[in-house]
């Protein structure tokens, strides 16, 4: 099996990684490093006949699903299984028999086996996928270790969220992957719910039980605390602590140790990812040549918008303790405020994609937590938009002048229609380039733009 890493540029005489935080090329689908990446004529969309695209996507799945099959010990499995539960026989292993048939069962960065015993309780096999997870073997195995560590803390307060089973010392299942046993949850994704173009009135009040559902398992949640930012992982004799912070998606530093943390506050937390992006956009790792100065000023006037929020430096008065757990699969822990911030998507309705008002939603979010007596609760869902800003800001690179006016609004609780905001990424340029003046990251990278002053060439889709 290949050896996980991050990505390669994948020019083939190229050595160098890709570009940590660009975006693909939206034709060939390749990952370019920082010499490649903008200069259209480089990319194998351009240079390689159409087959040789790495879109569509499809056929990198297929491949990591024929090795997963080719590596498992389906035998193995079903031994594995009964010894972790004695006395029950394994009656059904799933056994995809190639890729396409395996694919209902995959999600971005993990795969499932379902697994049934004879009294009729089924369990999951969840399996790490390693290529489009695109990390080293190290700081993947932290953010196994770290999810398996999160399911037992919560199991173990008496959450309600599946149990899970480690995978034994001395499975023979294989040697190469990454995975772990659950129980397997019946029912129907939110996003069905949530998310049904053709909302009945069925569907909807279905939608406001979720939310209802979603309000009362937070409050459950509140049980546990720690006192530390960071994610939670297994001792050597099995109980639970604090350790580094799991980044989303990705790793924070390109070496071992990989991760950061823990941190008292989250507002230290957020200021240690954005500086090391500020570090990997000066080093030529993080983005293209023509994103790195709008890139750069983004980080700067994150981190200041983190700085003047008293609430990231929030720890419960009376016990000294933090709380919340955010981000299902890369499970961290964070101030209250953030963790009780509605779910990201709930922001998502079109017509106000950049208000901070709520959203209908957050609306019901927030009947629902002061139905249940807790008006503090509802507090953190109608202030919460700035942690979705933070986020989409940071992790997912939005990052547009309506966007960057949003994230500021929201943290300084400002109207949505004000006076004086930039209209276009020029004019918030030029706003953010008086005001962040004298940093000296910033004054690295306009000297460069002055040396390399060069016209973005334009990367259109090739006439075939
Ligand atoms: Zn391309
Ligand atoms: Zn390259």
């Amino acid at each position: 099996m290949k050896r996980c890493d991050f990505a390669k540029c994948v020019i083939e005489d190229c050595s160098e990684y890709a570009l940590f935080g660009a975006d693909r090329c939206p034709i060939c689908c390749g990952a370019y490093c920082y010499d490649h990446v903008d200069d259209p004529s480089n990319h194998i969309c351009h240079t390689n006949p159409p087959s040789d695209y790495l879109f569509p996507y499809k056929s990198v799945v297929e491949d990591e699903i024929a090795e997963i099959l080719e590596v498992l010990n389906f035998d193995a499995i079903v031994a594995e299984v009964e010894a972790l539960r004695p006395g029950h026989r394994c009656i059904h292993v799933d056994r995809p028999e190639n890729a396409s048939h395996m694919e209902k069962l995959t999600g971005a960065y993990n795969f499932h086996l379902i697994i049934e015993y004879d009294d009729g309780l089924k369990w999951v096999m969840r399996i790490r996928r390693k290529q489009t997870s695109l990390q080293p073997e190290g700081a993947l195995m932290m953010s196994h270790e770290s999810e398996i560590a999160t399911l037992k803390a919560l199991y173990t307060a008496g959450i309600r969220v599946p149990r899970a089973y480690a995978r034994p010392q001395d499975s023979k299942v294989s040697s190469h992957l990454l995975y772990f046993y659950q129980e397997f949850i019946e029912g129907l994704p939110t996003s069905v719910v949530l998310f049904n173009p053709a909302c009945t009135e069925t569907l909807r009040l279905a939608g406001e039980a979720l939310i209802r559902n979603y309000a009362a398992w937070m409050i459950d949640l509140e049980k546990v605390t720690f006192d530390k930012v960071g994610s939670l992982f297994l001792t050597d004799i099995g109980t639970i602590h604090v350790g580094p912070h799991v980044e989303r998606d990705r790793t924070i530093l390109l070496d071992h140790p990989y991760l950061i943390g823990p941190y008292d506050t989250a507002k230290e937390r957020w200021i240690a990812a954005i500086e090391c992006r500020m570090k990997l956009i000066l080093d030529k790792k993080e983005v293209s040549p023509s994103n790195e100065l709008h890139a750069y000023l983004v980080m700067l006037e994150m981190r200041e918008l983190v700085k003047g929020c008293p609430e990231l430096d929030e720890v419960d008065r009376d016990t000294g303790e933090l709380n919340g757990i955010i981000d299902w699969d890369w499970a961290s822990l964070t101030c209250k405020a953030e963790a009780y911030a509605a779910p990201e998507y709930f922001r998502l309705e079109h017509s106000k994609m950049y208000s901070s008002q709520p959203t209908t939603k957050e609306r019901y979010l927030i009947q629902a937590y002061e139905d249940l007596g807790r008006c503090d609760l509802a507090n953190f869902v109608r202030r919460g938009r700035k942690y979705h800003w933070l986020h989409n800001t940071i992790f997912w690179f939005q990052w547009d002048v309506k966007e960057m006016n949003a994230a500021r609004r929201a943290f300084l609780a400002l109207p949505d229609v004000i006076e004086g905001e930039p209209q276009t990424n020029e004019d918030w340029r030029e706003i953010m380039l008086r005001k962040f003046d004298g940093d000296a990251g910033l004054m690295v990278l306009k000297a460069q733009k002055r040396l390399n002053c060069h016209e973005r060439p334009r990367l259109d889709q090739p006439v075939c």
